[in-house]
Order: structure tokens, then sequence, then C-alpha cells
């Protein structure tokens, strides 16, 4: 945990706020709901999500998932994930880069069901070009059990998540390489 100074864009008070940039499944309930991430000014309670760069670890599901919120950190942390020490302290773990809140909880959700992210992005792809006709689809995320998409800005729209779907999916690739930045594109190239 670190502490910082925040100035309240409304009221000018000088807060100082806890961050974290190391965490555990401690704080999994925190990072769900995005609390972690929340500002509350001591003064007027003007609130805000804060956004910065974390390291998300699990030691029971042997994860571990690097949040980074702007391009030089990614290119940081994308250098120190070749370097040795790294690698061997993170052997046998999964390791991941996200740059959004929104990927770091899909990611957690992902892996707390115990699911492959490699197989859920490889749905959402076929998912997505069925439906792509008829929607403008934003994003598509995996989420309460389900294949949510969003599209048109703020609509949003659901379909059940089949586990026979997954297996099948599974068997259909089963040599898929690891890899730190598993997401939709990195789906695209893995089925062509
Ligand atoms: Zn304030």
């Amino acid at each position: 945990m670190e502490l910082t100074k925040i100035v309240c864009p409304k009221c000018q008070h000088k807060n100082t706020n806890k961050i974290f940039k190391q965490v555990t499944v401690d704080h999994l309930e925190k990072i769900l709901n995005q609390s972690l991430f929340k500002f509350k000014c001591r003064q007027c309670g003007y609130e805000a999500l804060l956004d910065y760069s974390l390291q998300y670890q699990d030691d029971d599901k042997k994860i571990v998932i690097y949040y980074v919120t702007n391009p030089e950190e990614l290119n940081e942390v994308m250098d120190l994930l070749e370097d040795e020490t790294v690698i061997c302290e993170t052997k046998g773990y999964i390791c991941r880069v996200v740059c959004s809140q929104e990927d770091l909880i899909e990611k957690i959700n992902i892996f707390n069901s115990g699911r492959d992210d490699r197989i859920i992005e490889i749905i959402k792809v076929f998912f997505y070009k069925q439906i792509q006709n008829e929607f403008q689809v934003d994003a598509i995320r995996y989420k309460d059990n389900e294949i949510q998409f969003y599209y048109q800005g703020f609509k949003q729209g659901s379909i059940p998540f089949e586990d026979s779907l997954y297996e099948q999916v599974s068997k259909q690739y089963p040599n898929l390489k690891q890899d730190v930045r598993i997401d939709f594109d990195w789906a695209v190239e893995a089925i062509l």
C-alpha cells in the first residue's frame, strides 16, 4: 500500500489516499466492485474512480495479472516479463497483462470460474461473427456465467454461457499457446 496526495477537483481539499500497487485475493471483492479505485473527498464527499496500475496475484490459482494504465508502463511490464528473475518467480503461474479495469475484472471472473481465458476469447470471436450483422457491437464480456454484449454505446444483451460449447472449443483448439496478452485480437489471430 502507498499513500498519495489527491487534490479534490471540486473543493480543492488535499486528501491523503491509499493506493494499492500489489493486491491479492484479500482485495478480491474490492477489485470486483471497483471500490479499491474509489476516491472520496473527506471534506465535501465528492466521489470519483481513480485509475492506477497494479499487480494482482492469486497464489492458490497461480495467477498474476498486471493491470497497466498507460502505453509507457505497458512497455515496461512487457520488458519485465522477459526478465529472467521474473520468469523464475512466476514459473508455473499464468501471467496476463490487461489495460483496463473492465479487462482486469473480466480476467479474474474467468479464472475464478475455473475457465481458460483463451477459450473464452475464442468463443467471444465466434459470438461476434454471429451477431455482427445485426448489432453494432462495442464490447463482448464474460460475466456471471453469461456472454454479455454492449452495442450502440449503451445497450446491452446477453446469452447464457454454454458449457458444451466451451468443451467443444477446448477440444477444437487443444494446442493454444500461452501469451501475456490474451484478448479479442489475440483470439482472431489464434483461430486463423
Ligand atoms: Zn472535496
